[in-house]
């Protein structure tokens, strides 16, 4: 019997596991479906590249035809191993805009102003160019500036900056927008995933259990209390218990499928699956949200690139080398080095673009090998606060299924007009004369593509997914809210989710510093009713004995 049982062991479920475990009194499992982290190339930041390919580290899920992108199926790469998606992200580090969680906090969430959670954030980072009052040192997280950044990420900024927008040295400072180059989740020059960060002293505490390839398959109830998870490991169906609570992290796909499957949920969704309704929550798998992204792509004349070239398969075993012995080189590239924020319109308050360089030609999340042939470079740009509303449900009761994923891209009209002026901005920073020595032709778009129909046209054949999907079991108290601001699930005791489907709204730039802030937060709210339980104990046992008839004492 455990005290907490955690179910998925990503960028939020180690950071809980860890924070948890600190207390040696408190016993903690912590189950994971995919197996441990231990292949080198999860560590070997250009790793992702391979990442994105494998099919036992990657759940590899896709969306359902999506009616606004010309009815295609988007891939949606997702980690599976210890460390999740901070295992197989592109370690970019980025909080948002503290707008984002004001906004959170005015939806009826109180406790997650900027303000509120600013201290999480500090809390779990070790800033490696040092404290300030925006960043923290000591914690498990380390952000360090890039190693080896690409000539052509350098002449991005300088291209961006005679397009207009300002020089950004920290875009997590006191001022987003701008250009600059990223900051990483690496600690030298090698990725630092949450199960890297967070799981690597709590791993050797005796009360904290690590379960890989273990599929949860639903959460336990006994009347409305979480008290145990079913999971699936090598083919046997297995049971664990939880005396406090149970608390899940797998992700914005997952952690409402397991709802689902647990009978909580929407009843018509979960009768269309045959399974019995145990608590009616209309909102599981509601509001998700995305970062719908497209790249601009020009060949580079010189062979400065880290495309697919012959120097740089030369270069090969030196990288390495250089990789292995010191931690350095092109192989500790994340490949998107630089970073842009921006307004598509001067009324913006804050910036609503952001854009991610690549000092290669990529295309569908580098899956084309083809195209990354020969030098070239490429500009993401995305819509950072979509207005578009998905879903996730589910395509049967078996936990194998791959849920139905509907993420509803472009729905709202006013999400591809902030496409096209994002485009449109793209290119001009491409087309800025700091790229005139490097560049050579535009491979995409193809064509002038100048009339808005014709940009319009672009997005829907070519944009992706950024990989921040969010929001599907979200905070709030609204018919739609799944948890309440102690991330609770409302109708239910014992059962908590704490990852990125908590958002109600998605933030404005990636997810995994947002991700991991929750997790902190979550753990300290845990702790605390913990303590809360254990002082009523306490108090009910004094009053009981005060209550019982005093003892005569013998007459001397
Ligand atoms: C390719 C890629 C690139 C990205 N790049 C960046 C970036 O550069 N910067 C950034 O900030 N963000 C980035 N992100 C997004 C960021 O990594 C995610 O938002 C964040 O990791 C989500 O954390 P999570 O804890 O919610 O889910 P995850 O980290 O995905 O964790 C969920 C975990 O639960 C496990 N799980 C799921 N179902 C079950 C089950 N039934 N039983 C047991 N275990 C289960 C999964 O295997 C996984 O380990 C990227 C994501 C991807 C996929």
């Amino acid at each position: 019997m455990y005290d907490y049982v955690i179910v998925g062991a990503g960028s939020a479920g180690c950071v809980l596991a860890a924070r948890l475990s600190e207390d040696a009194d408190v016993k903690v499992c912590l189950l994971e479906a995919g197996p441990a982290d231990t292949h080198p190339l999860i560590h070997m930041p250009i790793g992702i590249l391979w990442m994105m390919r494998s099919k036992v580290l990657n759940w590899n899920f896709h969306t359902r035809s999506e009616p606004e992108l010309n009815g295609r199926e988007l891939f949606w790469p997702r980690g599976r191993t210890l460390g999740g998606s901070s295992s197989s992200n592109a370690m970019c580090y980025m909080r948002g805009h503290p707008n984002d969680y004001d906004e959170w906090e005015k939806l009826g969430n109180p406790g997650w102003s900027f303000r509120d959670v600013l201290p999480y954030f500090k809390r779990s980072q070790n800033q490696e160019r040092g404290p300030s009052a925006l960043h923290g040192v000591g914690g498990p997280l380390n952000v360090a500036d890039q190693r080896h950044p690409n000539l052509l990420s350098k002449t991005f900024i300088q291209a961006g900056i005679q397009a207009g927008l300002p020089f950004n040295d920290d875009f997590n400072g006191v001022e987003q927008e701008g250009v600059g180059l990223f900051q990483l989740t690496q600690k030298n020059g090698r990725r630092c995933s949450t199960a890297a960060g967070f799981l690597k002293l709590a791993r050797q505490r005796p009360n904290l259990t690590i379960v890989t390839g273990a599929h949860a398959r639903r959460v336990v109830f006994e009347g409305k209390r979480a008290v145990g998870v079913e999971y699936i490991k090598a083919g046997k169906t297995e049971q664990v218990s939880a005396a406090a609570e149970v608390l899940l992290t797998a992700g914005a796909i997952q952690s409402p499928q397991l709802l689902m499957l647990s009978g909580v949920g929407e009843r018509a969704a979960l009768e269309a699956a045959r399974i019995p309704v145990h608590t009616e929550l209309a909102g599981v798998g509601k509001n998700l949200q995305d970062h719908l992204d497209v790249i601009v792509v020009d060949t580079c004349r010189k062979a400065v690139s880290w495309g697919i070239t012959v120097k740089t398969t030369l270069m090969g075993a030196w990288n390495l080398l250089r990789y292995a012995l010191g931690g350095t080189g092109m192989f500790t590239s994340n490949g998107a080095e630089g970073c842009g924020f921006a307004k598509s319109a001067p009324e913006e308050a804050i910036p609503d673009l952001q854009f991610h360089f690549s000092p290669a030609r990529l295309s569908r999340h580098s899956l084309d090998l083809g195209f990354m042939v020969g030098d070239g470079y490429s500009l993401h740009v995305c819509n950072l606060r979509p207005r578009s509303r998905g879903e996730i449900r589910l395509n049967g009761s078996d936990p194998y299924d791959k849920p139905d994923i509907r993420a509803n891209y472009l729905s709202d009209p006013d999400d591809m007009e902030r496409m096209v002026r994002g485009v449109r901005l793209a290119r001009k920073v491409m087309a800025a004369p700091a790229f005139d020595p490097y560049r050579g032709i535009t491979l995409l778009p193809k064509g002038p593509c100048s009339t808005d129909a014709e940009v319009r046209e672009f997005v829907r054949q070519r944009a992706e997914t950024i990989y921040h999907p969010v929001g599907t079991c979200k905070m709030g108290s609204d018919p739609l809210a799944v948890v309440d601001a102690q991330l609770r699930v409302h109708g239910l005791q014992g059962l908590r989710v704490a990852d990125a489907s908590i958002m109600p709204l998605l933030v404005g730039g990636n997810t995994n510093a947002p991700v991991i802030m929750i997790a902190e937060k979550a753990s300290d709210m845990i702790k605390a009713a913990r303590r809360a339980s254990q002082q009523a104990g306490a108090a009910q046992t004094q009053r009981q004995s005060a209550q019982r008839p005093q003892v005569a004492q013998p007459v001397a």
